[in-house]
């Protein structure tokens, strides 16, 4: 009979295997414990949400609603999509539990876009990322940006930029776009094709990363020449307050990112050591008419993601956040075929100790290969005669074959005793 054919992952999907997710696992305990100093809190939602949050939100005609959202309808026919971003789901639960401003959370979540898979850009990737509703103050910019900033240096990132830019309000964003537009009618020969028919959405060109496009609009109006004297003043505020706190900072006049929903600063960070169009590890800004675009009050935004896959990437460039998990306190060989191993794991797990063991028949050998294997620090060897006399043998196994004979009581006690002795300390 033949094979069916195995089922693997879905195309630009990934497994992540251990121990690889360990660093995953460190990751997001570092990303809350820089935020959670800031007074974030973590919020969860769900995974899906009606497509109409992701329409009003990122906007109607952005490449991520139009071209990328995995949409599905459930059995009442409702039309959901697999959220493609962060930062809409949080406004919903923002605009549904109406919490107390300013209200300042984060997440750690998959994203979903049907993109055409390469190295750094994947159809399911992860984020973690803050949002802050409740406040326009520009200090709270510099917040945002200086954890994104902190939790980059205490993973070991030395090689990030950071490009700031601002997207006005409403009122400066509209007359800038009509000179940006007539600029662009006037070159529209040297525009890519799908950009120079449909001009009715100049700030998509910004974005463009052609180089024909580049070269247009490197000379194109910039929006900071257009800002009004409110949306100026907040983003000297912002880049002085960066500047204060020693945040290296370049301008990017083409700043403009790929949603709709950004109003003043936006911020992306680049990892400059990976050369690849897909180089940005993180980003966000503020979203001032966002809260309002969803149905809730006149509250402003702010927040980033972080693109957990493409940190990684670049600190593999860098060779910085090499973490490795923990070994195991002990590994238990029992050759007398009885009880023995199931109790005494149980016993040392219950006394706080990290304990593995082997199972079926073993013979002595095959038994500390697989101790040795599982990188634990000690085996604890039950053969017959320790059965009878109520003892184990406590075998170290990074000083190779220095062992002793241990009662079965003590044996929680011999194991912290071995930790100290090898300067390391069991786990609790
Ligand atoms: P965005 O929501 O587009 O601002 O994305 C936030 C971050 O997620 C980016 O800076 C990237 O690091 C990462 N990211 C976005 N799209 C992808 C993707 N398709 N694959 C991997 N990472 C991504």
């Amino acid at each position: 009979m033949s094979q069916p054919a195995p089922v693997r992952a879905v195309k630009g999907m990934k497994d992540v295997l251990w121990p690889e997710s360990y660093r995953w696992e460190v990751f997001v305990e570092i990303f809350a414990r820089t935020v959670q100093r800031a007074g974030y809190g973590l919020v969860l939602s769900p995974l899906v949400e009606e497509v109409r949050l992701f329409q009003r939100g990122i906007g109607d005609h952005s490449e991520v609603v139009t071209k990328e959202m995995y949409e599905l309808s459930d059995r009442d026919g409702r039309r959901l999509a697999l959220r493609p971003e962060g930062t809409a789901p949080v406004v919903r639960v923002f605009v549904e539990h109406r919490p107390t401003v300013p209200w300042k959370v984060w997440y750690a979540t998959p994203a979903f876009r049907y993109e055409r898979p390469q190295a750094g850009r994947y159809r399911e990737h992860h984020q973690v990322g803050v949002e802050v509703i409740g406040s326009d103050d520009p200090d709270l910019d510099v917040e945002v940006v200086a954890l994104a900033d902190s939790f980059y240096k205490e993973l070991g990132l030395g090689h990030v930029a950071l490009a700031v830019n601002s997207m006005g309000c409403g009122a400066c964003r509209a007359i800038y776009v009509d000179a940006l537009r007539a600029y662009l009618i006037d070159h529209r020969d040297e525009l890519r094709d799908e950009h120079a028919q449909r001009l009715d959405r100049p700030l998509r060109v910004l974005d463009c990363k052609d180089p024909a496009c580049r070269a247009v609009t490197e000379k194109a109006p910039r929006l900071i020449d257009f800002l009004d004297e409110d949306c100026k003043e907040h983003f000297e505020r912002f880049t002085q307050g960066l500047s204060a706190l020693g945040i290296e900072h370049h301008l990017d006049p083409r700043l403009v990112r790929g949603f709709d929903y950004y109003t003043r600063t936006t911020f992306e960070f680049a990892a400059t050591e990976l050369h690849s169009a897909q180089n940005a590890i993180g980003g966000g800004g503020r979203y001032d008419a966002l809260v309002e675009q969803v149905g809730g009050p006149a509250e402003p935004g702010i927040g980033f993601a972080i693109g957990i896959e493409r940190v990684l990437l670049a600190c593999d460039a860098e060779g910085c956040f090499e973490v490795s998990p923990p070994g195991l306190d002990a590994f238990v060989v029992d050759l007398t075929g009885g009880a023995a191993a199931r109790d005494i794991c149980h016993e040392l797990r219950q006394a706080g100790a990290s304990v593995d063991r082997a199972f079926g028949n073993r013979s002595l050998r095959a038994g500390l290969r697989l101790a040795h294997r599982s990188g634990a620090r000690a085996a604890i060897i039950v053969g017959a005669d320790e059965l009878q006399a109520g003892e184990v043998t406590l075998r170290d196994l990074r000083s190779e074959g220095s062992q002793e004979r241990v009662p079965r009581s003590e044996l929680a006690r011999a194991l912290v005793a071995l930790a100290q002795r090898s300067g390391e300390h069991p786990r609790s």
